[in-house]
């Protein structure tokens, strides 16, 4: 088999960059895209406004595409599979070989590819709530990134779910932008810092509703013109409302809902069982993410949570020729271009990776 120069695995921002890098070099990387939604989370996005370069915008699905093209373009050859595995083999097969000059990667055909290098880019996945209607208004006030989608959302309240650090940063950053967030959490303890619990409860705009999960999504049509969106209410009220009044904040004038976006979600009291609707523009799941890396078993270093752990501010990983870029590594940024800006890197440090065998 012939051992090819270099593999990319994962076809958002970072993999798609590290290929138009690798490809100028003349170094023809493989890119393998994964089988079902090649582009990663950014096609599962409307518009995006903070990709520089874009002063209009730009939507997800097309960002992606031009990226592919440009990858394309300089030579890149693409396998929409998904990967099973990585191993580290010896180069000569025949046990001579240092172990692991080689990465063979095996597709979920069955079919192998083998490489000196190994570019894995294969990103983080949203953990979801698993209720009706998240699906179904995923992109229509369903959101698991506020820096990509608050902006849509101004003069309207807005939910956020989740306990964790993340739930706090993205809470406090819409309230910058609705006419209200309430967060939702299910417990009564968070798992935020006590400094982002402060900062959340001295913010006059921001409602903490503990003990309380979200068992529904609801949307529907488009308001008629001029009326304005209902503000926040909670039915019943003998909902546990974290000693915080949900009045707070609520008086801005809002925009009317878009047709077929979300309108309410339901919710249960854990505690008491008492059920009831919240009114709201928007639903920010903020539950944490699972980065993508099952797949590379213990060939590599990861943190606990499944992260790869990187040399520095490099792409270098504990194997010696596998690399790493994006939101499998990156658990801070997330953004589009975060992720591209890494893929470079991993690009740059293949490319030296390769000059020095
Ligand atoms: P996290 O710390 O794992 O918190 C996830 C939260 O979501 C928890 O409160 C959890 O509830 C809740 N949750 C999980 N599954 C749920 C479900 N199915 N339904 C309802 N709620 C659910 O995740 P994260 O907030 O994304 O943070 C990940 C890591 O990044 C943490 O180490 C965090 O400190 C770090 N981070 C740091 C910053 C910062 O320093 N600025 C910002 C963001 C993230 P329970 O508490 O009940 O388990």
């Amino acid at each position: 088999m012939t051992v090819q120069h270099v593999i990319i695995i994962g076809s958002g921002p970072a993999g798609y960059t590290a290929a138009i890098y690798l490809g100028r070099a003349g170094l023809r990387p493989t890119l393998v895209t994964g089988a079902l939604a090649p582009g990663g989370q950014l096609v599962n996005t409307t518009e995006v406004e903070n990709f520089p370069g874009f002063p209009e915008g730009i939507l997800g699905p097309d960002l992606m595409e031009a990226m592919r093209a440009q990858a394309e373009r300089f030579g890149t050859e693409f396998i929409h599979e998904d990967v099973v595995s990585v191993e580290l083999v010896d180069g000569n097969g025949d046990g001579a070989g240092a172990a692991g000059t080689v990465k063979r990667v095996t597709l979920d055909s069955g079919d192998v590819l083998e490489a000196h290098a190994v570019i894995v880019a294969t990103g983080s996945q949203y953990r979801k709530l698993g209720v009706p209607g998240e699906e179904e208004y995923a992109g229509r006030g369903v959101s698991y990134c506020a820096t990509c989608d608050g902006f849509f959302f101004k003069g309207k309240p807005i939910v956020v779910v989740g306990g964790g650090d993340s739930a706090f940063e993205e809470a406090l950053y819409l309230t910058r932008f609705g006419s209200s967030v309430t967060l939702i959490h299910r417990r009564d303890a968070f798992r935020a810092s006590a400094i982002m619990v402060e900062r959340a409860r001295a913010n006059e705009k921001l409602t903490l509703l503990t003990n309380t999960v979200v068992t529904g999504i609801r949307g529907g049509e488009a308001a008629p013109s001029g009326v304005a969106a209902a503000q926040p209410t909670v039915k019943p009220l003998s909902l546990n409302l974290g000693g915080l009044s949900l009045g707070g904040g609520l008086n801005l004038p809002a925009a009317p809902a878009r047709a077929g976006s979300v309108t309410s979600v339901d919710i249960r009291n854990t505690v008491t069982g008492d059920t009831g609707t919240l009114d709201t523009a928007a639903v920010f799941v903020a539950i944490g993410h699972t980065p993508a890396t099952a797949f590379l078993g213990d060939i590599v270093a990861k943190d606990d949570d499944g992260y790869v752990l990187v040399e520095g501010a490099g792409t270098r990983t504990s194997a010696p020729g596998v690399f790493a870029a994006g939101d499998c590594v990156d658990r801070t940024y997330r953004q589009a271009i975060s992720a591209a800006g890494m893929g470079c890197r991993a690009a740059l440090d293949a490319q030296h990776y390769l000059e020095s065998l």
